[in-house]
C-alpha cells in the first residue's frame, strides 16, 4: 500500500511526460505536413489596429490560423513556440508573409492600411531573410511602406550587430518595425534609442493592470512621453473594455488594437465589415 502510493505520481508524471512529448512530436510534423501538401488547414486572420483619435483602421495584424482536420483546434500559443525549435518556423513565417502581402495587397479597399506581420527571430537571423523579404514585396505587389514586421523584444535579445544591421537593412527597404509585447522582456527604455523601431506595442499586462493598480496609468503615460520624445508612436495592445479604450486614448497611445475594437477574422469578413471602425464608444451614450 505504501509502496503503491509513493509510486503513483512517478508513474503518472512518466506517463504525462511521454503523452506531452508525442503531442509536439505529432504537432510538429502535422504542421510541416500542411505546409507542404495541405495549406489550406492554415488561414491567416486579422486584426484591426485603429488610430486612437479618429476610430479609423490604420493597420491590420496577420495572426495565423491552424483548423486541423482532426487534432482540435491548436492556438498559435503553443504551435508558434514549437515551430520555433526547430527550422520550421522558416517555412510558417514565409507562408505567412506570402500570404499575407498577397491577400492585403490584392484588396483595393486596403490600398492605405498598413499590414503588420510577426517575425520570430530564428527567421531574422537566418541569413535569407532581407532577401525573401524584398522578393514577396515584389511578387506580391505589397508596398514596403505599408508593411511593418512585430517584433517581440525578447526577440532581439542579445541584439548582435549582425542583427541590428538587419534591422537598419529593413528599414532602408521601407518596411517599418514594431516592437512587440513592449514591457514584458528584459525591456528598457534606453534600448530604444538604438534601435530603428518607429512603433512601440505596449504589452496586454498594462492594459490590463490599468482597471487594478493606480500606478498602471502613470507608467502607462511614461512610456508613451518617451516614445514620443524619441520619435516612437505607441500602439496599445488588448484593449477590452470602454473604460480601457477611454483611459489609453487619454494617455496619448497614438493606436489601439483589442477586442473592443475588433477580433481577428478572416480577410474578406474585415472588408465586408466598416472599415472606419468607431472607437468612441466610452464618450457617447449608449445609442
Ligand atoms: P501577438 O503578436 O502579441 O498578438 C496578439 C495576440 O493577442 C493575438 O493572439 C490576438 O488574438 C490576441 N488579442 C488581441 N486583442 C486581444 C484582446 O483584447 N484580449 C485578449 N485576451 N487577447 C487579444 P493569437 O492570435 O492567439 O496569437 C498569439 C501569439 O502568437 C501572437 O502574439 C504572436 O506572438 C504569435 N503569432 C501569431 N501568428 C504568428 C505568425 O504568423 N508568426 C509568428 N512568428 N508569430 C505569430
Ligand atoms: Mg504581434
Ligand atoms: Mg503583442
Ligand atoms: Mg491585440
Amino acid at each position: 500500500q505504501a509502496r503503491k502510493v509513493s509510486r503513483e505520481p512517478y508513474v503518472q508524471f512518466r506517463t504525462h511526460h511521454r503523452d506531452e512529448l508525442q503531442r509536439r512530436q505529432r504537432i510538429e510534423e502535422e504542421l510541416r505536413r500542411a505546409l507542404t501538401v495541405d495549406p489550406s488547414q492554415l488561414e491567416i486572420h486579422y486584426q484591426p489596429i485603429v488610430s486612437t483619435d479618429s476610430g479609423t483602421l490604420v493597420a491590420l495584424e496577420a495572426l495565423l490560423r491552424w483548423n486541423h482536420p482532426e487534432l482540435s483546434s491548436i492556438p498559435p500559443t503553443e504551435f508558434i513556440p514549437l515551430a520555433e525549435q526547430s527550422t520550421l518556423i522558416d517555412k510558417v513565417g514565409a507562408h505567412v508573409l506570402a500570404t499575407a502581402c498577397a491577400e492585403v495587397a490584392g484588396t483595393p479597399q486596403l490600398q492605405q492600411v498598413m499590414l503588420c506581420v510577426n517575425v520570430s527571430r530564428r527567421e531574422l537571423t537566418n541569413g535569407k531573410f532581407l532577401h525573401r523579404l524584398r522578393e514577396t514585396c515584389e511578387q506580391t505587389g505589397m508596398n514596403p511602406r505599408s508593411l511593418c514586421l512585430e517584433i517581440t523584444e525578447s526577440a532581439l535579445a542579445p541584439l548582435e550587430s549582425d542583427l541590428l544591421n538587419l534591422l537598419r537593412d529593413i528599414r532602408t527597404l521601407g518596411v517599418s518595425i514594431s516592437l512587440d509585447d513592449f514591457g514584458t522582456g528584459a525591456s528598457s527604455l534606453s534600448e530604444l534609442y538604438r534601435l530603428p523601431v518607429g512603433i512601440l506595442k505596449t504589452a496586454k499586462a498594462f492594459v490590463d493592470a490599468l482597471g487594478e493598480n493606480p500606478n498602471a496609468r502613470t507608467i502607462l503615460a511614461g512610456i508613451v512621453d518617451v516614445a514620443h520624445a524619441v520619435g516612437v508612436r505607441v500602439i496599445a495592445e488588448g484593449v477590452e473594455t470602454p473604460t480601457q479604450a477611454a483611459t489609453i486614448a487619454a494617455v496619448g497611445c497614438d493606436f489601439a488594437q483589442g477586442y473592443h475594437y475588433g477580433r481577428p477574422k478572416p480577410l474578406a469578413e474585415i472588408v465586408a465589415g466598416n472599415l472606419a471602425i468607431s472607437t468612441t464608444t466610452a464618450t457617447q451614450p449608449d445609442a
